[in-house]
């Protein structure tokens, strides 16, 4: 509770109330301004997540007071996304998502996790709502898919040092106030200083991924005096475009990275990247990390000893 309280209020928007009482109780865990439950047998990662979870609800949404039987997104979701941060910098992360948890349910993995959400034919958007989402999707789509929907802001289009201070500036703006998805949808992007729109749309509006293709490689051998080039192909094959890293590695070990931004595929579908080359690459990654919730991972790398020339 301690944590949850100081770590929130530091981060986010400090603690208004005097007081905070969790009570073990023979429900589930629930909210209130100052009170929240949880089970009284809840042990470990879940006495963490639920206390943590049920305390968060004093920022979404009884400080940021947004309608959550409309839109739980904004309730049950952006709550979820600041816990995930609690457990991490709870005991250096010894409640962080693992399989099970709150926040990535199967794996522990958002980016692997989310992909059948995302996928289902049957499952329902974001800004659905909260009444006509089915029990079997609320967790998933609500909870989860909410918070990886802010996570994917933070972490892959926007960066903590754009993300957190728009964030925050959108709770102090919105505290004791009741804004709706289009309040949070415009200040988010007038506050980061970019045209979300994509993103909103993508991501709420609509359950639309990413899908990326490398599309084979060309080396352009150095003109007198001159560094060799590579020339890698990247297609795209999905409707939201998030900002996806290029990876070239070299025989001598070292790699060049290239973030290819989501305006870059405004006008195309296929790019063409130029790298000053070190020789022959030995491999040619897309999303390197696995960061990205691609569905589809095949042509995602590229030995180039193996593979053809387009
Ligand atoms: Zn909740």
């Amino acid at each position: 509770m301690k944590h949850a309280i100081e770590y929130f209020s530091s981060q986010w928007y400090p603690y208004p109330w005097p007081n905070a009482v969790n009570l073990g109780g023979h429900g589930a865990g629930m909210e209130y301004p100052g009170i929240v439950f949880d089970g009284w047998q809840d042990k470990n990662d879940l006495l963490f997540w639920i206390t943590t979870h049920e305390l968060g609800h004093g920022w979404f949404p009884m400080i940021v007071g947004s309608n959550e039987r409309r839109h739980a997104f904004m309730d049950e979701g952006f709550n979820t996304f600041i816990d995930a941060y609690a457990s991490q910098h709870f005991n250096h992360g010894e409640y962080a998502p693992k399989k099970d948890a709150e926040y990535a349910p199967q794996t522990g993995d958002p980016a692997k996790d989310i992909v059948p959400v995302l996928t289902a034919p049957d499952a329902p958007t974001l800004m659905m709502p909260a009444e006509l989402v089915p029990e079997k999707y609320r967790h998933k789509v609500t909870y989860f898919k909410g918070a990886y929907g802010l996570t994917l802001l933070r972490e892959k289009i926007l960066g903590p040092e754009r993300f957190d201070p728009a964030f925050r500036a959108y709770i102090r703006t919105w505290a004791f106030k009741h804004p709706t998805p289009s309040d949070f949808f415009r200040f988010m992007s007038s506050e980061a200083g970019e045209d979300l729109t994509w993103f909103w749309r993508g991501w709420y509006f609509e359950n639309w991924w990413p899908q990326y293709r490398l599309d084979g490689f060309v080396q352009n051998p150095a003109s007198q005096g001159g560094e060799n080039t590579v020339t890698v192909g990247v297609r795209n094959e999905g409707k939201l475009m998030l900002p996806v890293l290029l990876r070239v590695t070299w025989q001598d070990g070292t790699h060049t990275e290239r973030l290819i931004p989501t305006e870059a595929w405004m006008l195309h579908d296929r790019l063409s990247l130029s790298f000053p080359g070190h020789g022959t690459p030995t491999t040619i990654a897309l999303d390197p990390n696995q960061g990205l919730p691609i569905p589809d991972r095949r042509g995602l790398i590229l030995i180039p000893e193996t593979s053809t020339h387009p």
